[in-house]
């Protein structure tokens, strides 16, 4: 059943994604019945289980599908990742009622939910400012979040804040926030490098009122909805996006290097070309290994998994930059034009150095276990 499935998303993207690739490009714009389309095929509900109405892959053989994913477009994949993969951090700290209310429409893709962080003012995590204040069964939140993929056109925002006048991870809070919420401003932020048509919201909150029983958790468990139980599985998600953005790269270029003749020779009959090549395909199998191996530790419940999955994403990461740039290289200066499919390859992996944490925070990680 695996197999078949691997073989119908490879055409899928292959074909139909590039056309929504393509245009995607062009307009700027996610074309409205993309997301019908992923949901309809059942594309955004693989790694749910299926009590939820999700199709239950194994999480190792889901990513197998995410690196055919990733080598479409950064917007095709960004969908598919993020409805495959908030439920569960929703799910963890959910009451039935909340379960019902939330994660079951989510895996659905009935419903889109944006994950909501990163604040203008603040750092990512314990330093966090958005802050709420209680009165009766209603929390007023206050502050300001950016660079919210979804944040525009979603249904909830997974925010997280905190209860005003605490600080650390203590008081912080985790809050389905209704994306029509009043006392709220949102602007689309301006264009991105890659992920075209993905839209980015800046939002600035003035006491806007949230019911307490759409708190994920108890208080003080924010941080935890956040970068808990979620986080690791998501972690290892990226880096797979990472493996397979840099197949994409390397396709166009072995592609490139076969066409392209130079002095009487096509470009791959030059040593300097294939060794570059052949050292991308190493680079690319070596990470692919790490990030199977964090996922398979991952589901055996490896206390090491968190810090693997650090290393799977900073070692993607670091090999995606020097795959795009050695297959960009081997097309020589025409890669560098639109016109080129490496050119969007290139744009789309940058953003990929800082989804689900930079490389400083996955050092960070890791030598958290190194020097323990
Ligand atoms: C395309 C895109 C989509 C995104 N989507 C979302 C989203 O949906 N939801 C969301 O919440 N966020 C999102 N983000 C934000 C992303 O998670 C952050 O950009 C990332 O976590 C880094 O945080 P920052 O931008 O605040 O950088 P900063 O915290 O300002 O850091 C700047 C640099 O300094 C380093 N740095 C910061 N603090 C330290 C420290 N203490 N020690 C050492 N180095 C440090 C960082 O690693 C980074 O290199 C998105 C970003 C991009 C580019």
């Amino acid at each position: 059943m695996m197999e078949q499935l691997s073989a119908e998303i490879e055409e899928w993207v292959r074909g139909p994604g590039e056309a929504y690739a393509e245009e995607i490009e062009r307009t700027h714009q996610v074309p409205s019945g993309l997301k019908a389309e992923l949901r309809d095929r059942g594309y955004l509900r693989l790694a749910a289980p299926e009590e939820y109405g999700g199709r239950g892959i194994p999480f190792a053989r889901y990513l197998e599908l995410m690196e055919l994913f990733s080598m479409s477009h950064a917007s095709i994949r960004m969908i598919v990742h993020v409805h495959n993969g908030i439920w569960r951090a929703i799910d963890q700290f959910a009451t039935d009622e909340q379960r019902k209310q939330f994660v079951l429409p989510q895996v659905a893709a009935d419903k889109t939910v944006a994950f909501t962080l990163t604040e203008p003012t603040a750092g990512t995590g314990a330093d966090l400012r958005c802050s709420v204040e209680q009165e009766g069964d209603t929390y007023y939140l206050s502050g300001e979040k950016h660079l919210i993929t979804f944040g525009v056109n979603c249904d909830y925002w997974l925010l997280f804040a905190r209860l005003a006048g605490t600080t650390g991870k203590d008081g912080t809070v985790a809050l389905m926030v209704d994306r029509n919420t009043p006392g709220v401003r949102v602007e689309e932020m301006a264009e991105t490098m890659g992920v075209r048509g993905t839209d980015h919201a800046h939002m600035f909150f003035d006491r806007a009122p949230v019911p307490v029983a759409n708190r994920l958790g108890e208080v003080g468990q924010g941080l935890e909805v956040a970068l808990g139980g979620f986080l690791t599985p998501s972690r290892i998600s990226v880096a797979m996006t990472c493996v397979g953005l840099a197949r994409r790269a390397q396709e166009l270029a072995v592609e490139h290097a076969q066409k392209r003749v130079t002095f009487g020779k096509p470009l791959a009959a030059r040593q300097a070309i294939a060794f570059q090549l052949a050292e991308n395909a190493t680079d690319i199998e070596a990470a692919r290994q790490l990030v199977l191996y964090a996922a398979r530790q991952w589901e055996a419940g490896d206390p090491r998994a968190a810090t693997l999955s650090s290393m799977s994403k900073l070692n993607a990461v670091d090999m995606l930059t020097r795959v795009t740039d050695k297959a960009l290289q081997v097309h020589g200066g025409i890669g560098y034009w639109e016109s080129s499919p490496i050119e969007r390859v290139y744009r789309d992996a940058r953003a990929q150095r800082f989804e689900e944490g930079t490389n400083e925070i996955q050092k960070t990680v890791i030598a958290r276990e190194v020097l323990a």
